[in-house]
């Protein structure tokens, strides 16, 4: 039975689960990061749609102006006629009536397309506040629902952080001198599992000789990758089989 083995494999699967915990940790906060983008995105349609709204209200109180004053023409021109002093003179002021009346009747139009525009920009300004609503709602929940893992997460991380310490303090003293190196320099990833004849981390096929360096309960090293090798629990000399 290797001794060696079986902590290193208990070594690794440590490493790899507190390396998984520190992911998520640092996966939250970007989480919450991705919805605060969202909500200020859906802030700034909202401010677009209000503009536009204001824009097209100005544009409708403009164009109205516009109309009354036609109107105000029509309404002299049509005085005037009476006091013409020449037949040439009444035919001059119809046919001003009847362009100004044309302008004015193309101006209304416009008013109708600008106040059914007026409406589409009221109900985009219904729709934005919906989302804007909708993304606060999702922050919110994201904000916490993050905390609450975050948390979990630290205790785990916490729980896991004295496994490794009480994993670490039964290798031997030569042993954990190179594991401490490789830890400091390669991080969780500084071990593999021995699959088939093969470094489970580059998957570099290894010789007889290693192999059986491992199941003596030598410390081996991938000579591909450095990865500190160990055996899985079936391959151990004088194991259960
Ligand atoms: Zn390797």
């Amino acid at each position: 039975m290797s001794a060696l083995a079986a902590s290193l494999r208990e070594l690794h699967r440590i490493h790899q689960q507190l390396s998984d915990l520190r992911d998520r940790l640092r996966r939250g906060p970007k989480q919450v990061e991705a919805h605060t983008v969202n909500v200020t995105r859906l802030e700034a349609d909202l401010a677009a749609a209000q503009a536009q709204l204001k824009a097209g209200k100005v544009a409708v109180d403009q164009k109205q102006l516009l109309l009354k004053s036609s109107e105000g023409k029509v309404l002299d021109l049509k005085a005037k006629l009476n006091s013409a002093n020449n037949n040439r003179e009444y035919q001059a002021l119809l046919e001003q009536i009847a362009a100004t009346e044309m302008a004015g009747s193309v101006l209304a139009d416009e008013i109708l397309e600008a106040l059914e525009q007026v409406d589409a920009f009221q109900a985009q300004i219904g729709e934005a506040q919906t989302k804007l609503a909708k993304g606060k709602e999702e922050l919110a929940r994201a904000t916490d629902a993050v905390a609450a893992q975050a948390g979990e997460l630290k205790n785990e991380v916490t729980r896991l952080e004295a496994e490794l310490r009480e994993a670490e303090g039964v290798l031997p003293a030569d042993v954990r001198e190179t594991y401490n190196r490789m830890v400091k320099s390669k991080g969780s990833d500084c071990m593999a599992k021995l699959e088939s004849d093969s470094c489970g981390g580059c998957y570099q096929q290894l010789t007889p000789n290693m192999i059986n360096s491992l199941q003596l309960g030598h410390m081996v090293f991938c000579k591909s990758c450095g990865r500190l090798l160990y055996t899985p629990e079936d391959l151990s000399i004088g194991g259960a089989r």
